[in-house]
Order: structure tokens, then sequence, then C-alpha cells
């Protein structure tokens, strides 16, 4: 559709703004009588309509492997590459030298979704999830630990994927 542009000249004399008002007050009205679309939420949820892509970014989630450990090995390189700096890691290194996360958090209030922390994991442990019902009272509660990340069980994200670029 062509764009048009309508050019408003500046009015030379006194004008009144009693058309406009009504002009307004009209509109108004008129919403009054038009069809809600009001969703009680969260009593009310959405249907399919909503479903979310496979590729949203939202809610970290961290995998585990067959004996319901974390995958993550604390190599460190997501809170390295992390923008936020909103990854906190302390690594553990158990008798025989393997690396596990002693500490391992994620602040979702500062974090900005971007991906990187799942696209840079070299176990594929920490995902971005495909989620974002995780409103709080409180930034501490958007803190969440391992056990939290662990527990999530929503779908992970399957990211961009540039063979599949619009996600079909
Ligand atoms: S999604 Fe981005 S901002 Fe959020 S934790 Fe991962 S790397 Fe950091
Ligand atoms: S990149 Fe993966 S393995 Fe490395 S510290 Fe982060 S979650 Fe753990």
């Amino acid at each position: 559709m062509a764009i048009t542009v309508k050019t408003l000249g500046r009015p030379q004399a006194e004008s009144s703004y009693v058309r406009a008002t009504l002009k307004g007050m009209a509109l108004t009205f008129k919403h009054l009588f038009a069809r809600k679309w009001t969703m009680q939420y969260p009593e009310q949820t959405s249907d399919a309509d909503w479903t979310l892509s496979k590729r949203w970014r939202g809610t970290h989630r961290m995998a585990v492997d067959e004996t319901g450990k974390a995958k993550c090995v604390a190599c460190g390189l997501c809170p390295q590459i992390c923008p936020a700096n909103c990854i906190k890691l302390v690594a553990g290194e158990d008798e025989k030298g393997n690396r596990y996360p002693l500490v391992y958090e994620i602040d979702e209030f500062r974090c900005v979704f971007c991906g990187y922390c799942q696209e840079v994991c070299p176990e594929e442990a920490i995902h971005v999830g495909v989620d974002y019902e995780n409103a709080e009272y409180s930034r501490d509660g958007f803190v969440y630990d391992l056990a939290r990340l662990m527990k999530q069980p929503h779908e992970v994200s399957t990211l961009w994927d540039p063979s599949d670029p619009k996600g079909e």
C-alpha cells in the first residue's frame, strides 16, 4: 500500500477546538459499544492461536543427564559471553578432576534473552526455554539457582536456524 502524506496547515485565524473535541468524544463513545477483547489473564488463558514459537527465548532450563545430574561442566563459557552479566558460576572439581557447578545462578530479571549462553554451551546444558510466565513479586525471586533451573518443565528453544530461517 502506498504511503500518503497529508499536510495540515497552521490555522491563520483564531480557531475553536469544540469540533475536534466533539469528534474525539464521538470516537470514544463508539468504542463503548465495540466488541471487547479483554482477557482475564491468568484465570483465562489463551488457546492454540497464541502458541509460542519453538524459537521463543524465555525462562532458562538446565538439561540433566540420565542420572539426573546437571549437564553443566562449569567450563565458564556462558558467564563469559553473557552480555548482561547475569550468570553466576562457581566451579568445583571432584576427586577424578571432573568440573561441576558448585553455584550456578541466572538472574532472569537482568537477562536480555539473547540466547548466547545456549549457543556457546559445549554440553548443550543451559537453554533458553519456550516459557514466559515467570512473574515474581520481588527481584530475588528472579534469581534461578541450579536446582530451580533443572526443575523447569517447559520445552527448550530451538533458537534461530540458518537452514530454516522461517522456523517451519
Ligand atoms: S540469554 Fe543472553 S543475557 Fe540471558 S543469561 Fe543467556 S547469555 Fe546472558
Ligand atoms: S557453557 Fe554450559 S557447560 Fe559451560 S558453564 Fe555454561 S552451562 Fe556450564
